[in-house]
């Protein structure tokens, strides 16, 4: 619930700092590897928004990042969906996230 109500809150900051009055669509971007749910983020932005003017009317599109990392042992860059899983190319434990654990607002249609 907090991760929506940050979300609720920025669409505020923004609305507050370009001078829109409610937001229509907001793109959210959830990687893979974030922890972020995004059926419960759906479910819980529906209810919050409804407590906050400017998100009340917005509907959330979901965009999934897939998880990304790049091998440290062979320097293949990788698909990961578990940052424990070992290397699929030689099997190696040492991965460094690339892509994937970011939660951000990729972009806003507002009125
Ligand atoms: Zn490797």
């Amino acid at each position: 619930m907090s991760l929506t109500e940050g979300v609720i809150r920025i669409l505020e900051d923004q609305a507050a700092a370009h001078g829109f009055a409610k937001v229509k669509t907001v793109w959210l971007e959830i990687g893979e590897l974030s922890n972020v749910d995004p059926d419960s983020m759906l479910f819980c932005f529906g209810a919050v928004a409804k407590g906050s003017p400017v998100a009340a009317d917005a509907t959330l599109e979901i965009i999934k990042i897939a998880g990304q990392a790049q091998c440290l042992s062979c320097t293949e860059t990788v698909p990961v969906s578990n940052r424990f899983d070992p290397c699929p190319k030689c099997g190696g434990f040492g991965l460094a996230v690339t892509a994937g654990e970011e939660m951000r607002i990729k972009e806003l249609e507002v009125e």
